[in-house]
C-alpha cells in the first residue's frame, strides 16, 4: 500500500531538550496508524512538524508523495488541542465559526459532520450544556469538514470516561471504514490495541518499533532467518520444532513461538549443525510486557 505520509530522519530539539530523534516512519494508506509512547516521548512534536506547527532542525517528510503544498494541507484534518468552541453557541453555530475561520468545505458539510459524530440531536444545544465525550466528538466533527482524507488525532480519549472512550472508539472506526487514514497519538497501548492497524512506539524521541499491530504488539516472539537455500533452511526450522507458525515473506521466514521460548542461539547452531548458514537472524518483536516494560521504564 502507498503511503499516505513518509518521515525522513526527523530531528528536533528545544534547546538541550531532544524531543525527536532522527525519526523515519511511514504511514500507509487507509490504516489506522498508533503513535504510541509516554508523556514527553515526542508525539506532539511529530505531529506539529507534520502539520507545518513546528519546524524539524533536520529531515523532512511528504504528504501524498509530494512536497507539503498547501493543496495537500486541506486533505488533512487535524485535532491537536481543544479547538476553542464559543460556550454559549450551539454545535452547528460553532461549526459554522470553525469552516468560515478554516475555509474548509461547504455548508452542507456541517450536518453530515454532525451526523457522522453522532451530535445530530444535539446540534441546536450549547457548547457548554455537552457532555466531555460530546465535546470531543464535536471537535472530531470539526477535524472532518471538508471531508478529508487523513485525520491526525492528538490524545483524542484523554480525560473521557469509558462510555466517551468507546464512542471516540466507535467513531474512529467508523471513519476508517470510509477510508480516512487515521493517525492517534496514544500513550494507551490498550486503545492502540484496540483500534489500531499499525503502530509505531516513542520512547524519549527515538522510534523503538513501527508496523503492523499484530507483529509489534503480539504476545509470540518473531524471529526472522534466511539464508541461501531457503528450502533446506524451511526444513531445518520444521525437525527443530517448538514454533508456532511459519510465514514465508520476502525470501526471509517469519517463525513465531510461544512468548519467550524464541531462543536464537539455538535456531543458529541447530541450523549450523545441519550444514544450513544463516544470513539473517533477527528478533522483530518482543512481548507485550517487555516493549510496555520498555515505554514505562528508564
Ligand atoms: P505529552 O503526551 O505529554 O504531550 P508527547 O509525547 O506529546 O507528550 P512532546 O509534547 O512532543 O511529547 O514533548 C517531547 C519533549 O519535548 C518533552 O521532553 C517535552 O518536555 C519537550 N517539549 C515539548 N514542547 C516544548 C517546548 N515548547 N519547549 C521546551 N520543551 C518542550
Amino acid at each position: 500500500m502507498e503511503p499516505v505520509l513518509s518521515i525522513n530522519g526527523i530531528s528536533k530539539s528545544y534547546g538541550q531538550i531532544k524531543a525527536l530523534k532522527n525519526l523515519s516512519l511511514s504511514v500507509p494508506k487507509g490504516s489506522v496508524f498508533g503513535i504510541l509512547g509516554p508523556n514527553g516521548s515526542g508525539k506532539t512534536t511529530m505531529m506539529s512538524i507534520i502539520l507545518d506547527i513546528l519546524k524539524a532542525d533536520s529531515g523532512d517528510y511528504n504528504w501524498f508523495g509530494k512536497p507539503n503544498l498547501p493543496e495537500e494541507r486541506k486533505r488533512i484534518g487535524s485535532l491537536l488541542e481543544t479547538p476553542n468552541f464559543y460556550h454559549y453557541l450551539s454545535a452547528v453555530d460553532n461549526l459554522k465559526i470553525t469552516q468560515a475561520i478554516s475555509g474548509r468545505g461547504h455548508a452542507a458539510d456541517i450536518d453530515e459532520a454532525l451526523e457522522i459524530v453522532k451530535l445530530t440531536e444535539r446540534k441546536k444545544s450549547k457548547f457548554s450544556a455537552y457532555s466531555l465525550g460530546m465535546k470531543q466528538r464535536l471537535a472530531i466533527g470539526a477535524a472532518l469538514l471538508g471531508n478529508p482524507e487523513v485525520l491526525l488525532l492528538d490524545e483524542p480519549t484523554n480525560g473521557l470516561d469509558p462510555v466517551g472512550i468507546a464512542e471516540i472508539r466507535d467513531l474512529i472506526k467508523l471513519l476508517a471504514k470510509k477510508g480516512i487514514t487515521i493517525i492517534i497519538a496514544s500513550h494507551l497501548l490498550d486503545e492502540v490495541e484496540k483500534i489500531c492497524s499499525h503502530v509505531a512506539i516513542l520512547k524519549r524521541g527515538t522510534l523503538l518499533t513501527s508496523g503492523p499491530v499484530d507483529e509489534v504488539l503480539s504476545n509470540e516472539d518473531i524471529v526472522e532467518i534466511a539464508s541461501a537455500n531457503m528450502e533446506q533452511l524451511k526444513d531445518c526450522v520444521i525437525q527443530m520444532g517448538g514454533y508456532l507458525s511459519i510465514k514465508e515473506d520476502n525470501q526471509r521466514l517469519q517463525i513465531h513461538y510461544p512468548i519467550g521460548t524464541a531462543n536464537m542461539e539455538a535456531i543458529n547452531s541447530y541450523c549450523f549443525n545441519k550444514g544450513v548458514t544463516l544470513q539473517l537472524l533477527l528478533s522483530k518483536k518482543k512481548s507485550l510486557e517487555t516493549k510496555f516494560f520498555e515505554l514505562t521504564n528508564d
